[in-house]
């Protein structure tokens, strides 16, 4: 299998190729020159398999023959041994036909752990296979960070350097990253934002000597091993609720897109998807794209389910790039056009295509909060809340009460303990691997808001 960049001006690459770049060289993203799709009689069989034998099943489809079935098996099975549920993706009933799909048993509690556990040791393997050492540079406003960390704690061809601002984000956030004590992890606090550990690493980036230099190496939500991992419990969930004789709905809080796009695979692969629906906070560029046709950046705002607080959904071009018939020159001149305005105006043959695949919706802090307190009223269940998010709008902009509808519960309510407490009264507890959480010893260094800084810290290291 060889994949295409939607600029439609770089290489065609392989998998393992496409996994080590991230970004394509003309700034597109990578995405397959064609989707596997099953056969009815192919998704019934996978409704025994149990969750690391789904995940062989769909991945070894688009990593061709690259990687040997066993390596493959053995990556997934220990990415999956980490989580602490023997479900894995546990799905839980809210109400008559609505259910949550919990994806917070991972090592750092919310669903990034299902890509960056599988995709750190994916890297490992390739770097190994190749003879080479990467070093994985990433910025966080706080859950990418700690999964992306645990994926890479302790592998022997890379080291990881995640940037974080200082003193903005959540202490159980900071201390997940900051308490991996490995040699190859380092932690900087740095003096500034989360848009200026941004800035620095694409100016890393930019520095092509230094690039070449370290082989540096991103795990952002670009990259498509993370998208195809999260194709996997879309069927797992579907599966489970009757799929493929019955149609299944999906509700999922949406930042950059990730999570959602891999369901739109998902449902491009075969499975039975009745709506999928994008749900936002006050953040609601994706809704507002649905509504009016035109893809328009405003300033991100501060909410109570920071991660997000996103205003630019990157792998939304992925999708942009479908809606123009994988049209590359179309799609480069649309988005440098883009970078310029700041608006991206889709074509009525586009639009009528995105609103043809979603529906949208969004959910105000005080919606969120309300969500919280009536859910744990109705059925004592905790929602964090970028969850609440999800079940909010799942009630908003859900086509029919026949159809099971599953919200993905993206983070442990344990994760964002203030909000919860503040809207629910209960304080929720970390699970038991992390009770002591906040009695592990720390280790990061404080760095000026300075691309130079932090380039010295990274040759010194
Ligand atoms: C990252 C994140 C999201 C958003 O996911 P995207 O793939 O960026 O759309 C939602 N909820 C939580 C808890 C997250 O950490």
């Amino acid at each position: 299998m060889k994949y295409i960049s939607t600029r439609g001006n770089a290489p065609k690459l392989s998998f393992e190729e496409v996994v080590l770049a991230g970004l394509a060289a003309d700034g597109g993203l990578y995405v397959p020159e064609t989707v596997p799709t099953l056969s009815m009689a192919e998704i019934v069989a996978m409704q025994s398999l149990s969750y690391p034998e789904l995940a062989y099943n769909i991945i070894s489809r688009f990593t061709g023959e690259e990687i040997a079935p066993d390596a493959l098996k053995a990556i997934i099975n220990e990415a999956y041994a980490t989580f602490r549920h023997a479900a894995i993706a546990p799905l839980k009933q809210l109400n008559t036909n609505t259910y949550l799909l919990e994806l917070f048993h991972g090592e750092t509690l919310a669903f990034k752990d299902f890509a960056l556990q599988f995709l750190g040791r994916l890297l490992d393997y390739i770097l190994q296979k190749r003879g080479r050492r990467a070093t994985i540079i990433g910025a966080t406003s706080g859950d990418t960070g700690s999964a992306a960390i645990a994926g890479c704690r302790g592998r022997k061809n890379m080291d990881i350097f995640i940037m974080y601002p200082h003193g903005r984000v959540s202490d159980v956030q900071r201390l997940q990253m900051t308490t991996v004590l490995d040699e190859n992890v380092h932690n900087i606090a740095l003096a500034g934002s989360f848009d200026d550990c941004q800035d620095i690493v694409k100016t890393l980036f930019a520095d092509a000597d230094f690039r070449e230099k370290l082989s540096l190496t991103a795990v952002n939500s670009i990259n498509w091993a993370r998208i195809l991992a999260q194709v996997v419990y879309y069927f797992y969930a579907a599966l489970r609720l009757g799929a493929p004789a019955r149609a299944v709905s999906f509700c999922v809080p949406t930042g950059n897109f990730g999570d959602i796009y891999a369901g739109y695979i998902a449902k491009r692969m075969g499975l039975p998807i009745e709506q999928l629906i994008i749900a936002t906070n006050r953040n609601d560029i994706l809704a507002r794209t649905l509504a009016t046709g035109t893809y328009g950046v405003a300033a991100a705002e501060p909410s109570i389910s920071p991660s997000m607080d996103i205003q630019i959904s990157s792998n939304f071009e992925r999708l942009v790039f479908d809606w123009y018939d994988r049209d590359g020159t179309k799609l480069s001149e649309l988005m440098a056009n883009f970078r310029d305005s700041k608006k991206l105006e889709l074509s009525p043959t586009a639009l009528s295509r995105l609103r043809a695949e979603f529906a949208a919706g969004k959910a105000s802090d005080e919606e969120t909060k309300a969500t919280i307190k009536a859910c744990y009223q109705a059925c004592g269940e905790l929602l964090d809340p970028h969850t609440a998010v999800g079940v909010c709008v799942a009630e908003k902009a859900r086509k029919d009460r026949d159809t099971p509808l599953v919200v993905l519960a993206t983070a442990h309510p344990a994760k964002f303990p203030d909000a919860v407490k503040s809207a629910s009264g209960i304080h929720p507890q970390l699970p038991a691997h992390l009770i002591d959480l906040f009695s592990r010893k720390e280790k990061f260094t404080q760095l000026e808001n300075d691309a130079n800084a932090v380039k010295e810290f990274i040759i010194e290291r």
